[in-house]
């Protein structure tokens, strides 16, 4: 399988972290740029999975990361294949893309106007749980620290703040 493309994106080294994507050219508001694609698996098999890669990180910072996305209530989508080109997207608290899920395809859509060369990023939406695990680096002034979804962010911030009390 070759990997997906996009006439809407380039590949290359990230500001962020590793290898990212960026607009080719200006990509319009709401623009499906790219499929995240991978293998469809149960929620027994993609919760095995899951556990497998956050394993491995808690050993390995730079390794293990979790590319598993809710598909629907039974099925949810394993993305770490070399040939989803969507998996080097970013993570940003101050994001650019969101993920849109329409017919049991998930997209990365265009949160707004982007400008030719900026890097791709979207919330990866991760759950409180072991967030200290997944510290952020996306740079932005919004940056909340860590790789987390934004709803959790009021719970972070207080954690955070009593976190400071202590020391
Ligand atoms: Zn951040």
């Amino acid at each position: 399988m070759k990997p997906t493309t996009s006439p809407h994106i380039r590949v290359a080294r990230s500001k962020i972290h590793s290898t990212g994507v960026y607009a080719k050219k200006g990509i319009r508001k709401g623009t499906k740029i790219i499929e995240y694609v991978g293998e469809k698996l149960t929620k027994k098999e993609s919760d095995k999975r899951a556990d497998v890669a956050l394993d491995k990180h808690a050993k390995d910072k730079n390794n293990g990361a979790v590319y598993i996305f809710e598909l629907n209530k039974k099925y949810d989508i394993d993305g770490d294949f070399y040939f989803n080109t969507a998996k080097f997207i970013n993570h940003s608290c101050n994001p650019n893309c969101d993920v849109e899920i329409s017919n049991d395809k998930i997209w990365i859509i265009a949160l707004r106007q982007i400008k030719k060369g900026e890097e791709l990023s979207y919330n990866y939406g991760y759950d409180y749980e072991d967030y200290e695990d997944h510290v952020c680096h996306c740079g932005s002034d919004k940056c909340v620290g860590y790789i987390l979804s934004e709803d959790h962010w009021p719970k972070l911030k207080r954690s955070l703040a009593r976190k400071k009390k202590k020391r």
